[in-house]
């Protein structure tokens, strides 16, 4: 091996992250512009982007520039991360970095932090690595320099490591250092999530229906044209369908949306699992953890007609798919606070239990059923693991204001376009409290 002024013979920088969406436009930044200042300065040197899909563009760059490689998704990326001399990225990724005392360079969709130095680490903590700010900021020429800089000079690279370390101990000095740092990253992200929106809609359905039918007593449902004109209008306006977990696993965008049905019915799988995966479009769908109860008994004696339940194997088709997730909606339907706290504890914690064992997977929320609650069945929820609670007409008016209790916005069979279109604006809870208070009706008697 032959080494040239201390340098080494051949030096590989490992850039990891998703190739799509803004996460590709900086990754392509850094190529084409950062990576030849590098390269001229330092011939000797590759850079390895381990993101996926690897498209035409990614080819044609890796064509124009031999230092350039794409290696595609990678299930284990720790042996990439062991081989590199140097890696870039955000998030997830500088943490992981980091516990494998590699030297980092941070960079997110938002913003350039650069070495992981004292004088960044704040920076980079509160923008998760330069995935969450206010403004955008990077220097393509300064990042050059710095690569430049941590590749020559062995000093600085061991000091990224013993600060990121340090960052990292500090944080959490548990044995489970992977565990916590998934969850620094998850509420790291979901903190971010929050400060960014400013309100999140959250819609709430039950029903999906061929066809309108000639009797319903709580009008709780909408036909599959209705509600696919609905798909088609936040897809207009740009709008994303999100779920809560996504909350804690990506950066959402502002313009979210919640889209949740009640009760877990047949024609859930029917009728609103086909439209998901047609429009690419996400709901989160709230099913009773007893699997025994087959149809809607509880609306029964009122008068409303009888519908067939989720069975199984339709609740595990529909967790598959991305665009469903579940939440719990207790085990039984009852109101909850006309019962035993003992009977409530039961109702709420089995509910997320059988529900998780049946999807192997975390249920994020809990639907209160009729909306009933009070501060000690929200608190149960918290204590559960729930991370959020959604009532029906109660809860403040703002998303983040109380999560155990999110006020949702009814869609009702006759909700016609315009309405829609309100409802979804992010606006609609404090323009229906406003119109509450200050509706000539509420201080002129001369309403109806
Ligand atoms: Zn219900």
């Amino acid at each position: 091996m032959s080494f040239e002024m201390g340098l080494k013979s051949k030096y590989q920088i490992l850039i990891a992250g998703r190739l799509s969406g803004p996460k590709n436009d900086v990754i392509l930044n850094i190529l084409q512009k950062t990576g030849p200042l590098v390269v001229q300065k330092i011939p000797h040197i590759q850079f390895q982007v381990v993101g996926a899909p690897v498209l035409d563009t990614h080819l044609n760059l890796a064509k124009k520039y031999s230092w350039i490689q794409f290696l595609g998704f990678q299930r284990d990326i720790t042996p990439y991360y062991q081989k590199a001399d140097l890696i870039i990225g955000s998030g997830r990724v500088i943490l992981e970095a980091l516990k494998l005392k590699k030297p980092v360079i941070a960079i997110g969709e938002c913003r350039y932090i650069g070495p992981l130095l004292e004088k960044s680490i704040l920076t980079a903590q509160q923008t998760n690595f330069g995935d969450c700010d206010d403004k955008e900021y990077f220097d393509w020429d300064l990042m050059a320099e710095d690569i430049i800089r941590c590749l020559k000079k062995f000093k600085l690279r061991t000091n990224i490591i013993s600060n990121g370390y340090k960052l990292l101990k500090s944080e959490y000095n548990s044995q489970n250092v992977e565990e916590k740092i998934e969850h620094l990253y998850n509420q790291t992200i979901f903190e971010n999530n929050l400060k960014k929106i400013k309100e999140l809609p959250v819609l709430m359905y039950h029903q999906v229906f061929a066809t309108q039918p000639e009797f319903s007593k709580f009008h709780l449902n909408i036909t599959v044209s209705k509600l696919e004109e609905q798909l088609k209008i936040l897809k207009f306006l740009k709008k994303e369908t999100i779920t809560f977990s996504d909350l804690f696993s990506k950066n959402v965008s502002p313009r979210s949306v919640i889209l949740t049905f009640d009760d877990g019915y047949e024609n859930h799988y029917r009728y609103l699992l086909p439209l998901l995966e047609k429009y690419q479009m996400k709901a989160v769908v709230y099913i009773l953890g007893n699997f025994n109860i087959r149809k809607n008994f509880w609306d029964i004696p009122k008068g409303e007609c009888e519908y067939k339940l989720l069975k199984k194997n339709q609740i595990l088709k529909m967790s598959k798919s991305e665009f469903v997730e579940f939440g719990a909606h207790s085990m039984t339907h009852c109101s909850l606070p006309d019962q035993s706290f003992q009977k409530i504890k039961t109702e709420i914690s089995n509910s997320k239990n059988h529900i998780e064992n049946l999807v192997q997977k975390s249920i994020y929320s809990f639907a209160y059923p009729y909306g009933n609650l009070n501060e000690k069945i929200k608190n149960y929820v918290k204590k559960s693991g729930f991370y959020f609670g959604v009532a029906v007409d109660s809860g403040p008016f703002k998303f983040t204001q109380d999560l155990f209790e999110i006020r949702r916005i009814h869609v009702f069979p006759n909700t016609s376009a315009f309405q829609f279109i309100k409802k979804v604006s992010g606006y609609y809870l404090r323009y229906r409290m406003y119109r509450q208070k200050f509706h000539p009706s509420t201080y002129l008697r001369i309403g109806k």
